[in-house]
């Protein structure tokens, strides 16, 4: 970390956020501070292994360092403004961070663990025509401490370990490259959470340059793309994004990754009625993925309110993952968890800035 990390002190200075600094950083941090290098473990494995409240837990470090710390840095959790729990074990939690915005995260239980959807972004910037998240105003991207606190707040509030993540919630984790890394970073330290990367899938809706930067990193996530059409006529009209990187760069950028990595990539494709989901659109699909050994998610669109998307039913889904699978495409339907607490991201933040009256969600549903 450079000085500049460091506020300069006076009465003004806006004190950083210690939770977001990975593990090299806080040893930079505090061996600006005269401090040895065990402290830096010491001072992490309170903020991300035992997830201290304050600087004043911190029993075995000096009082006056405490002090020092406390002088410098903020930490702080986010509150915990709703919290919903569906019947098939899905939970969705809407927390408001120090600044007064919210955001959801979504703890899944599957058999083979608790995975937890996290955002990235307060709002997103977008605009796929089918996704709540991209129709309320972008604020401004999450510090890599306040998707750490996602974890550690519905862990705590789980009381079970959540060993998966999925950057799947609201915003697009690549449009806010640093602080996702520094996120990565600290989550999969074994001071911290200890995750393992394999367990960890990044979702984008594919900015190319930033796919292309995340290879360089040779990290073992799984990177997931949004692909939700086969065609760029399609692909535009639902996602702006294709405009810039049509599917031609996209995929070439996805056999990179592929290559640089060792990792497969894998595909999501969200049904919409009569916009993607002809026998046409699953051929084009299969013509697409041709040489690729991705795999593709498979997922009805999951409806929102007064946006333009309605979900392919459940025949004409099958058929299309059978069209697939006949043509050598490895494709599986996902199972909808939480649709009775509008687990699809960034509903429950719309209906919280009132874009969207609750009572009329409450009815729809
Ligand atoms: N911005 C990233 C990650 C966030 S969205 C991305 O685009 O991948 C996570 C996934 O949910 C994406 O595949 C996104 O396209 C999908 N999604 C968004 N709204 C949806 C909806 N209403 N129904 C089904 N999937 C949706």
């Amino acid at each position: 970390m450079n000085s500049q990390a460091l506020p300069r002190g006076g009465r003004n200075a806006v004190k950083e956020d210690i939770v977001s600094l990975p593990l090299q950083q806080l040893q930079q941090a505090l061996a600006d501070l005269g401090q040895p290098p065990y402290r830096a473990k010491q001072l992490f494995g309170w903020l991300h292994a035992r997830r201290a409240q304050s600087f004043d837990d911190m029993n075995n470090l000096p009082a006056a360092l405490r002090a020092k710390l406390a002088a410098s840095w903020r930490m702080e959790q986010p509150d915990v403004v709703r919290r919903l729990q569906s019947a098939d074990g899905t939970e969705k939690l809407l927390l408001r961070l120090h600044d007064g915005h919210t955001i959801e995260t979504v703890v899944m239980r599957y058999h083979h663990g608790v995975s937890l959807c996290v955002s990235s972004q307060v709002g997103c910037r977008m605009g796929c025509t089918f996704c709540a998240s991209g129709h309320a105003a972008f604020v401004r991207s999450l510090s890599a401490g306040e998707m750490a606190a996602q974890l550690y707040t519905a862990e705590a509030l789980a009381g079970e370990r959540i060993d998966h993540l999925v950057l799947m919630g609201i915003g697009e984790p690549l449009d806010n490259f640093d602080n996702v890394m520094d996120f990565i970073a600290i989550v999969t330290d074994e001071a911290g959470a200890d995750l393992s990367m394999r367990n960890i899938s990044l979702s984008t809706c594919g900015l190319v340059p930033m796919i292309e930067k995340l290879a360089e990193r040779k990290l073992g996530l799984t990177l997931s793309v949004s692909l939700h059409a086969a065609n760029d006529a399609t692909r535009s009209r639902l996602m702006p994004v294709n405009k810039a990187y049509p599917l031609a760069r996209l995929m070439a950028a996805c056999r990179a990754y592929r290559e640089k990595t060792g990792r497969r990539v894998s595909y999501e494709y969200a049904l919409v009625a009569g916009q993607n989901d002809a026998d046409t659109d699953a051929d084009a699909l299969a013509d697409l993925l041709r040489g690729t050994d991705g795999h593709v998610n498979l997922i009805p669109v999951n409806p929102v309110l007064g946006l333009p998307a309605t979900a392919s039913d459940a025949g004409r889904t099958a058929a299309f993952a059978a069209r697939l699978k006949a043509r050598g495409v490895n494709a599986t339907v996902r199972r909808r968890l939480g649709a009775d607490i509008d687990a699809a991201c960034g509903q429950l933040r719309l209906q919280e800035a009132g874009r969207i009256p609750e009572d009329t969600v409450a009815a729809y549903l």
